[in-house]
Protein backbone atom coordinates (compact mmCIF):
# COMPACT_ATOMS: atom_id res chain seq x y z
CA UNK A 1 0.00 0.00 0.00
CA UNK A 2 2.92 2.59 0.49
CA UNK A 3 4.28 1.88 -2.65
CA UNK A 4 0.91 2.54 -4.22
CA UNK A 5 0.73 5.96 -2.38
CA UNK A 6 4.25 6.71 -3.77
CA UNK A 7 3.11 6.25 -7.24
CA UNK A 8 -0.04 8.64 -6.51
CA UNK A 9 2.57 11.29 -5.29
CA UNK A 10 4.71 10.98 -8.55
CA UNK A 11 0.86 10.86 -11.00
CA UNK A 12 -0.13 14.05 -9.21
CA UNK A 13 2.91 15.65 -10.16
CA UNK A 14 1.90 17.99 -13.47
CA UNK A 15 4.99 19.74 -14.33
CA UNK A 16 6.58 15.89 -14.97
CA UNK A 17 3.41 15.14 -17.19
CA UNK A 18 3.91 18.73 -18.99
CA UNK A 19 7.66 17.62 -19.89
CA UNK A 20 6.66 14.04 -20.49
CA UNK A 21 4.28 15.32 -23.11
CA UNK A 22 6.15 18.11 -24.35
CA UNK A 23 9.48 15.24 -25.34
CA UNK A 24 6.97 12.86 -26.18
CA UNK A 25 5.64 14.94 -28.82
CA UNK A 26 8.96 16.59 -29.95
CA UNK A 27 10.16 13.21 -32.05
CA UNK A 28 7.08 12.56 -34.26
CA UNK A 29 6.84 16.43 -35.00
CA UNK A 30 10.53 16.49 -35.99
CA UNK A 31 9.88 13.79 -38.05
CA UNK A 32 7.11 14.69 -39.69
CA UNK A 33 8.95 18.09 -40.30
CA UNK A 34 11.33 16.79 -41.73
CA UNK A 35 9.39 14.53 -44.33
CA UNK A 36 7.37 17.71 -45.58
CA UNK A 37 11.09 19.36 -45.95
CA UNK A 38 11.75 16.45 -48.53
CA UNK A 39 8.04 16.65 -50.03
CA UNK A 40 8.50 20.33 -50.61
CA UNK A 41 12.09 19.53 -52.36
CA UNK A 42 10.60 17.14 -54.74
CA UNK A 43 11.97 14.51 -53.49
CA UNK A 44 8.99 12.25 -52.43
CA UNK A 45 8.53 8.56 -52.21
CA UNK A 46 5.42 7.31 -51.77
CA UNK A 47 6.63 5.48 -48.22
CA UNK A 48 7.10 9.38 -46.68
CA UNK A 49 3.65 9.04 -47.06
CA UNK A 50 3.10 6.08 -44.59
CA UNK A 51 5.32 6.89 -42.08
CA UNK A 52 4.08 10.41 -41.44
CA UNK A 53 1.09 8.92 -41.08
CA UNK A 54 2.10 6.26 -38.61
CA UNK A 55 4.03 9.60 -37.02
CA UNK A 56 0.12 11.40 -36.96
CA UNK A 57 -1.13 7.77 -35.44
CA UNK A 58 1.50 8.18 -32.72
CA UNK A 59 0.70 12.02 -31.73
CA UNK A 60 -3.08 10.67 -31.75
CA UNK A 61 -3.10 8.29 -29.15
CA UNK A 62 -0.88 10.67 -26.72
CA UNK A 63 -3.10 13.33 -26.96
CA UNK A 64 -6.04 10.71 -26.57
CA UNK A 65 -4.91 9.71 -23.34
CA UNK A 66 -3.65 12.79 -22.01
CA UNK A 67 -6.96 14.68 -22.66
CA UNK A 68 -8.27 11.85 -20.31
CA UNK A 69 -6.25 12.47 -18.01
CA UNK A 70 -6.60 16.07 -17.53
CA UNK A 71 -10.42 16.05 -18.33
CA UNK A 72 -12.26 17.25 -15.09
CA UNK A 73 -14.82 14.13 -15.85
CA UNK A 74 -18.00 13.96 -13.25
CA UNK A 75 -17.72 10.13 -12.53
CA UNK A 76 -21.09 8.35 -13.48
CA UNK A 77 -21.54 5.97 -10.74
CA UNK A 78 -24.03 3.13 -11.51
CA UNK A 79 -24.25 -0.62 -10.30
CA UNK A 80 -22.62 -2.69 -12.59
CA UNK A 81 -22.75 -6.95 -13.26
CA UNK A 82 -19.20 -7.85 -12.77
CA UNK A 83 -19.77 -11.01 -14.89
CA UNK A 84 -21.55 -9.11 -17.56
CA UNK A 85 -19.06 -6.55 -18.03
CA UNK A 86 -16.14 -8.68 -18.12
CA UNK A 87 -17.87 -11.13 -20.60
CA UNK A 88 -18.36 -7.99 -22.94
CA UNK A 89 -14.58 -6.67 -22.69
CA UNK A 90 -13.16 -10.01 -23.36
CA UNK A 91 -15.37 -10.31 -26.50
CA UNK A 92 -14.13 -6.91 -27.69
CA UNK A 93 -10.26 -7.94 -26.87
CA UNK A 94 -10.75 -11.19 -28.18
CA UNK A 95 -12.17 -9.52 -31.74
CA UNK A 96 -9.12 -7.76 -31.80
CA UNK A 97 -6.66 -10.19 -30.80
CA UNK A 98 -7.85 -13.41 -33.10
CA UNK A 99 -4.45 -14.60 -32.41
CA UNK A 100 -4.61 -14.90 -29.29
CA UNK A 101 -7.34 -17.08 -27.23
CA UNK A 102 -8.65 -15.28 -23.90
CA UNK A 103 -10.62 -17.72 -21.64
CA UNK A 104 -12.98 -16.18 -19.15
CA UNK A 105 -13.57 -17.86 -15.58
CA UNK A 106 -15.70 -16.38 -13.37
CA UNK A 107 -15.65 -18.65 -9.90
CA UNK A 108 -17.98 -17.64 -7.53
CA UNK A 109 -19.48 -13.95 -8.72
CA UNK A 110 -21.34 -14.65 -11.20
CA UNK A 111 -24.27 -12.04 -9.76
CA UNK A 112 -21.73 -9.92 -8.03
CA UNK A 113 -22.78 -6.10 -8.76
CA UNK A 114 -19.97 -3.60 -8.75
CA UNK A 115 -20.65 0.12 -7.61
CA UNK A 116 -18.24 1.42 -10.41
CA UNK A 117 -17.99 3.99 -13.64
CA UNK A 118 -18.68 1.53 -16.03
CA UNK A 119 -16.55 2.56 -18.54
CA UNK A 120 -13.34 3.21 -16.73
CA UNK A 121 -13.65 -0.02 -15.04
CA UNK A 122 -13.82 -1.40 -19.01
CA UNK A 123 -11.18 1.08 -19.83
CA UNK A 124 -8.78 -0.57 -17.42
CA UNK A 125 -9.92 -3.94 -18.05
CA UNK A 126 -9.46 -2.95 -22.11
CA UNK A 127 -5.68 -1.75 -21.08
CA UNK A 128 -4.83 -5.10 -19.04
CA UNK A 129 -5.62 -7.34 -22.17
CA UNK A 130 -3.97 -5.30 -24.57
CA UNK A 131 -0.99 -4.96 -22.50
CA UNK A 132 -0.82 -8.45 -22.11
CA UNK A 133 -1.72 -9.17 -25.76
CA UNK A 134 1.14 -7.19 -26.68
CA UNK A 135 3.56 -9.15 -24.18
CA UNK A 136 3.26 -12.22 -26.56
CA UNK A 137 3.53 -10.97 -30.52
CA UNK A 138 3.39 -14.40 -31.35
CA UNK A 139 0.01 -15.11 -29.89
CA UNK A 140 -1.05 -16.84 -27.34
CA UNK A 141 -3.18 -17.78 -24.39
CA UNK A 142 -4.84 -14.99 -21.99
CA UNK A 143 -6.63 -16.32 -18.80
CA UNK A 144 -9.00 -13.63 -17.29
CA UNK A 145 -10.59 -15.14 -14.10
CA UNK A 146 -13.12 -13.39 -11.35
CA UNK A 147 -13.21 -14.33 -7.79
CA UNK A 148 -14.04 -13.34 -4.32
CA UNK A 149 -11.45 -11.99 -1.98
CA UNK A 150 -12.87 -12.08 1.60
CA UNK A 151 -16.38 -10.98 1.81
CA UNK A 152 -16.15 -6.98 0.58
CA UNK A 153 -14.44 -7.75 -2.51
CA UNK A 154 -13.23 -9.67 -5.72
CA UNK A 155 -10.23 -9.97 -7.30
CA UNK A 156 -10.20 -10.31 -10.96
CA UNK A 157 -6.89 -12.01 -12.53
CA UNK A 158 -5.01 -11.30 -15.61
CA UNK A 159 -2.38 -13.68 -16.56
CA UNK A 160 -0.33 -14.25 -20.15
CA UNK A 161 2.68 -15.85 -20.91
CA UNK A 162 4.54 -13.24 -22.60
CA UNK A 163 7.87 -11.50 -22.41
CA UNK A 164 7.34 -10.71 -18.50
CA UNK A 165 9.19 -7.88 -16.54
CA UNK A 166 12.50 -7.31 -14.53
CA UNK A 167 12.00 -6.36 -10.72
CA UNK A 168 13.21 -3.08 -11.85
CA UNK A 169 10.08 -3.10 -14.53
CA UNK A 170 7.97 -4.00 -12.27
CA UNK A 171 8.64 -1.02 -10.03
CA UNK A 172 8.36 1.55 -12.61
CA UNK A 173 5.05 0.38 -13.70
CA UNK A 174 2.62 3.43 -13.42
CA UNK A 175 4.89 5.73 -13.80
CA UNK A 176 3.99 8.60 -16.92
CA UNK A 177 5.50 7.83 -19.91
CA UNK A 178 7.69 4.56 -18.78
CA UNK A 179 7.18 2.48 -21.76
CA UNK A 180 9.24 0.01 -22.93
CA UNK A 181 7.36 -0.21 -26.51
CA UNK A 182 8.42 1.25 -29.89
CA UNK A 183 5.50 3.16 -30.41
CA UNK A 184 4.05 2.91 -26.65
CA UNK A 185 2.82 5.64 -24.68
CA UNK A 186 3.71 5.12 -21.02
CA UNK A 187 0.34 6.40 -20.34
CA UNK A 188 -2.36 3.57 -20.02
CA UNK A 189 -1.19 2.26 -17.02
CA UNK A 190 -0.94 5.53 -15.22
CA UNK A 191 -4.50 6.41 -16.27
CA UNK A 192 -5.46 2.76 -15.05
CA UNK A 193 -4.11 3.44 -11.33
CA UNK A 194 -5.60 6.27 -11.29
CA UNK A 195 -8.94 4.72 -11.96
CA UNK A 196 -8.35 1.95 -9.72
CA UNK A 197 -7.60 4.20 -6.88
CA UNK A 198 -10.60 6.23 -7.51
CA UNK A 199 -12.75 3.02 -6.68
CA UNK A 200 -11.31 2.10 -3.78
CA UNK A 201 -9.64 -0.39 -5.09
CA UNK A 202 -5.77 -1.74 -5.92
CA UNK A 203 -3.79 -3.57 -8.54
CA UNK A 204 -0.89 -5.66 -8.02
CA UNK A 205 1.39 -7.08 -10.45
CA UNK A 206 3.57 -10.08 -10.26
CA UNK A 207 6.17 -10.66 -13.28
CA UNK A 208 9.31 -12.75 -14.12
CA UNK A 209 11.36 -12.14 -17.31
CA UNK A 210 10.39 -14.69 -19.87
CA UNK A 211 7.64 -16.58 -17.37
CA UNK A 212 4.71 -14.18 -18.07
CA UNK A 213 3.19 -11.99 -15.80
CA UNK A 214 -0.12 -11.89 -13.30
CA UNK A 215 -1.66 -8.76 -12.87
CA UNK A 216 -4.65 -8.82 -9.78
CA UNK A 217 -7.22 -6.24 -9.20
CA UNK A 218 -9.69 -5.51 -6.30
CA UNK A 219 -12.48 -4.08 -6.17
CA UNK A 220 -14.97 -3.42 -3.52
CA UNK A 221 -18.24 -4.97 -4.15
CA UNK A 222 -21.77 -2.80 -3.92
CA UNK A 223 -22.27 -1.21 -1.05
CA UNK A 224 -24.43 -3.02 1.26
CA UNK A 225 -26.99 -0.42 1.78
CA UNK A 226 -27.28 -0.24 -2.16
CA UNK A 227 -29.47 -3.47 -2.19
CA UNK A 228 -31.12 -2.94 1.09
P1 LIG B 1 2.46 1.19 -22.98
O1 LIG B 1 1.63 -0.04 -23.17
O2 LIG B 1 2.05 2.34 -23.85
O3 LIG B 1 3.95 0.93 -23.07
P2 LIG B 1 1.67 1.01 -20.20
O4 LIG B 1 1.58 2.08 -19.15
O5 LIG B 1 0.43 0.24 -20.46
O6 LIG B 1 2.21 1.74 -21.50
O7 LIG B 1 2.80 -0.02 -19.79
C1 LIG B 1 4.09 0.41 -19.44
C2 LIG B 1 5.11 -0.70 -19.62
O8 LIG B 1 4.86 -1.75 -18.70
C3 LIG B 1 5.09 -1.37 -20.98
O9 LIG B 1 5.81 -0.65 -21.96
C4 LIG B 1 5.72 -2.73 -20.66
O10 LIG B 1 7.12 -2.64 -20.60
C5 LIG B 1 5.25 -3.00 -19.24
N1 LIG B 1 4.10 -3.94 -19.20
C6 LIG B 1 2.81 -3.65 -18.91
N2 LIG B 1 2.04 -4.76 -18.94
C7 LIG B 1 2.85 -5.79 -19.26
C8 LIG B 1 2.67 -7.21 -19.44
N3 LIG B 1 1.46 -7.79 -19.32
N4 LIG B 1 3.76 -7.95 -19.77
C9 LIG B 1 4.98 -7.39 -19.91
N5 LIG B 1 5.23 -6.06 -19.75
C10 LIG B 1 4.18 -5.26 -19.42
Amino acid sequence: AEEFLRKMDKIDVVGQLAAGVAHEIRNPVTSIKGFVQLLRRDQWKSEYFDIMLAEFHQLESILREFVFLTQQRSHQFESQNLAQLLRSVTQVAQEEAPAHQMVLEIDDVEETCLWCDQSQIRQVFIHLLSNAVESMPDGGTIRIRALRSGHDQVMIQIVDKGCGMSEERLKRLGEPFYSTKEKGTGLGLMITYKIIQYHDGYIHFSSAPNQGTKVEVYLPLNRPTDTA
